[in-house]
């Protein structure tokens, strides 16, 4: 067993509403608002896409979505081969550590983002260095620069940041753009992209033209609903994506999951219904007064701080919500507007000076 292996343990779910019904005593239906998915779900043109191509489940998937790379590729007005598939992005940040990382590199990030940049650097004996998140939430771009240096092999920019919400500008990533040698990969994460409505978002691919050494990552994980069919994707330089290409397993993504894509990457009003329903129940939760207590999101969920994670998470499971404890608050997945209105209750009454 690899040494560092031990220092890890292996993702640890939330309870399940059965679980949790049963701890708690509770006698209502629970909602999973824990893992930042879209509960309305795929397009109804993606579920057809699936009933449709039902019957080919025997036969492995083609390798590398080559349908959905094309699409892509076409709509994003881009070469085909700066694009890979992942089953998820989980897959695309294990591919890419995989590939690039060896014993004595550094990857630089920040603390409180998404763990699996942390949890595959050091399964492949990287050195992780977490740089704080500005007080606001935000990445702390200046502290990031100021740690990078001939052994950083990778930057991870989660942006929008998960579990805060916050983002960085398009002005403020190209300017740490500038400064990071060329040589150096800067994978930002998208993961959230289709829910942002800010108008200073970076345009990650228009920077790529200037800075082909900044990696786009995206997912139909959140925005899309494909959560459960696994299917995440990077845009980089065609030589990065030939690398990784390799250590990608033969067939990835499966079948299924790349014709419902499909479907749902086609069918954009629908996305367009969900950023909008999105952006209107997160602005009432900001329209509270209570709202002092988040951080900005440009997500599908707000990040709640308080002192007292566990009394707060608690009072939002017993109106039926179930959402993610942290260390210094609760992270909330927006849900539909009963649970929103709940949940909205909830944060107006909870005494955030106590
Ligand atoms: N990046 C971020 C920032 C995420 O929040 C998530 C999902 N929680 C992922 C990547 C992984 O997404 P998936 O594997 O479902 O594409």
């Amino acid at each position: 067993m690899k040494e560092q292996i031990q220092q890890l343990s292996a993702y640890q779910p939330g309870l399940s509403p059965r679980a949790l019904k049963e701890q708690f005593g509770l006698d209502i239906e629970l909602h999973k608002l824990a893992s930042n998915e879209n509960l309305y779900g795929p397009s109804p043109k993606a579920k057809e896409a699936i009933k449709e191509h039902v019957d080919e489940v025997l036969y492995y998937p083609e390798t590398g979505a080559p349908t959905l790379r094309k699409k892509i590729a076409e709509d994003l007005n881009i070469d085909e081969k700066r694009i890979l598939f992942g089953a998820g992005l989980d897959e695309v940040i294990l591919m890419i550590s995989r590939a690039v990382l060896t014993p004595g590199d550094k990857i630089v990030t920040s603390q409180a983002t998404f763990g699996q940049y942390y949890h595959n650097a050091i399964v492949e004996s990287a050195e992780v260095v977490q740089v704080p998140l500005k007080e606001n939430g935000q990445f702390d771009l200046e502290g990031i620069l100021q740690e990078i240096d001939e052994n950083t092999a990778l930057v991870w920019i989660c942006n929008p940041n998960n579990p805060t919400g916050t983002y960085v500008t398009h002005e403020e990533l190209e300017a740490f753009l500038e400064q990071v040698p060329g040589n150096v990969p800067v994978l930002v994460d998208e993961a959230y992209f289709e829910f942002v409505t800010a108008k200073d978002f970076p345009d990650t691919l228009k920077l790529q033209e200037k800075f082909p050494n900044a990696f786009l990552l995206r997912t139909f994980s959140k925005a899309y609903g494909l959560a459960g069919l696994r299917v995440g994707y990077i845009i980089a330089t065609e030589e990065a994506i030939h690398n990784y290409n390799i250590i990608r397993p033969p067939f990835n993504v499966g079948r299924l999951s790349e014709y419902a894509a499909v479907a749902a990457y086609e069918d954009q009003d629908y996305l367009k219904e969900i950023q909008k329903r999105n952006a209107e129940e997160r602005e009432k939760f900001f329209a509270i007064p209570e709202s002092k207590h988040f951080f900005d999101s440009q997500t599908n969920f707000i990040f709640v701080k308080t002192k007292r994670p566990k009394e707060l998470y608690e009072a939002l499971l017993k109106v039926g919500c179930i959402t993610r404890e942290f260390p210094i608050g609760v992270r909330i997945t927006i849900g539909f507007p009963e649970q929103n209105a709940k949940m909205i209750e909830v944060l107006k009454n909870f005494d955030f000076e106590a």
